[in-house]
């Protein structure tokens, strides 16, 4: 059996970034930089007013006087007045600054004076209400790093740099294959003793969920030719997620059927829980990730071990889920031996995470990971904690925020 932590290194180290490809900017949200970004300009671009005022010199404000009206600049102008000592010209937010001009002050801090033009009702300070060329990013400035997603914050800056596309990494396809005599597919009639194939419907959505694209192969049934059939046409994809079949039931046949196959196989069983009969091997070069049928199970070893190899495999420099801190609120036992997966609920509250048990933590009650915001990872050696223990958790993308009052 092997140690979690080795299974993963195991994993991490068979995998690598895809090929990368050139994609616009407009398809470029949630695909993972292959270069780093270096701003081809500053930004902002040329210096520019922050509100709607007055662009006036600060030495012609300290006199008292009132300023008289220089022109009208608005945004996006292309020629505009230059400001002509004891002026002020009405200025938009985004409009250039004018030559000379070394403050701007907003409409709401100006009146107008009784004997024509405007005054200042509060002082003036030099550069006040003036962005600056440059002074958000510069440019050769590094913007993004490789191996970082594009989310909107991205997007809105490579826009703003008015860049058109980028070098990417090709998104992983993931082929699916359920094995069982006893699954029957989503919608077809249902005899007794069968079950729906959840897992296929399951783990396409985990793979769609870490930014991959699914395949569903269907069922293979408990036999070495059915298996191997729909294992032979697994392989046109990146990666390949078996499901179920690999335990050492008399029908547990993917070991054998890939075997058969030649795969070369890298770990067979962790010492995990849920997640035990979980295995990894490489076929023709390619990682094939056999999970247990379990489907609470199938989805902890898929967010523990294979969503990191599909993170790598995107392009992703950082593939583990951010860890917090909780305070445990109601003690948890476990065997020795295993790391495990606690399904948690979390709170923050008076600035910390406090977390429960989502519920019952067999691994056949589904509802303990519907209602889960967490997994608390309990260590392999330990076996009780107690209220108020501070234990390491990932915090799932589930995690839901609070109702508007
Ligand atoms: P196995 O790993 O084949 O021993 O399966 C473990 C448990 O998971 C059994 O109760 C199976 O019926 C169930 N199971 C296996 N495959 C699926 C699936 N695709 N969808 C839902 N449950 C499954
Ligand atoms: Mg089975």
């Amino acid at each position: 059996m092997t140690t979690f932590e080795h299974a993963l290194e195991l994993i991490l180290h068979a995998v690598r970034p895809l090929e990368v490809e050139e994609v616009e900017t407009h398809e470029l949200f949630e695909r993972v930089t292959a270069e780093d970004v270096v701003a081809p300009h500053d930004l902002p671009l040329f210096q520019n007013s922050a509100m709607d005022g007055y662009a006036v010199r600060t030495e012609d404000c300290m006199q008292g006087t009132a300023l008289q009206f220089g022109g009208f600049i608005p945004a996006g102008a292309e020629i505009w007045p230059q400001l002509e000592e004891g002026n002020a010209i009405r200025i938009m937010t985004g409009a250039p600054i004018p030559d000379y001009a070394d403050a701007v002050i907003p409409l709401e801090e100006t009146a107008e004076d009784p004997n024509g033009g405007i005054r200042n009702l509060l002082p003036v300070r030099k550069g006040q209400h003036i962005r600056c060329a440059g002074e958000d990013v510069q440019l050769g400035d590094t913007i993004i790093h490789s191996g970082t997603p594009i989310g909107v914050a991205e997007v809105s800056l490579l826009a703003a740099m008015g860049i058109t596309s980028l070098r990417v990494h090709r998104k992983p396809v993931v082929s699916i294959v359920a094995t069982g005599d006893e699954l029957v597919p989503l919608g077809a009639p249902i005899a007794k003793g069968k079950i729906f194939d959840s897992n296929s419907l399951a783990l396409a959505a985990a793979v769609r969920a870490s930014g991959a694209t699914a395949r569903i192969l269907g069922i293979a049934k408990d036999n070495i030719s059915s298996l191997k059939q729909k294992l032979r046409e697994a392989v046109n994809a990146d990666a390949l997620i078996t499901v179920a079949g690999v335990s050492v039931g008399d029908h547990d046949l993917v070991r054998e059927s890939l075997a058969n196959l030649g795969a070369v196989e890298s770990f067979w069983g962790v010492d995990i829980k849920p997640g035990k009969a979980t295995a990894f091997a490489l076929l023709e070069g390619k990682p094939i990730f056999s999970l247990p049928g379990n489907p609470v199970s199938a989805l902890i070893t898929f967010e523990e071990l294979v969503r990191p190899a599909l993170l790598r495999m995107a392009g992703h420099r950082a593939v583990m889920r951010p860890l917090v801190t909780a305070v445990l609120q109601e003690s948890l036992s476990k065997k020795p031996g295993k790391v495990f997966f606690a399904r948690v609920k979390l709170k923050f509250e008076k600035g910390r995470f406090l977390a429960w048990s989502s519920g019952p933590q067999e691994t056949g009650y589904q509802k303990t990971l519907l209602n889960a915001d967490a997994f608390a990872i309990l260590p392999a050696d330990r076996t009780i904690f107690n209220v108020g223990e501070e234990l390491r958790v990932q915090v799932l993308p589930s995690l839901q925020g609070t109702d508007a009052k």
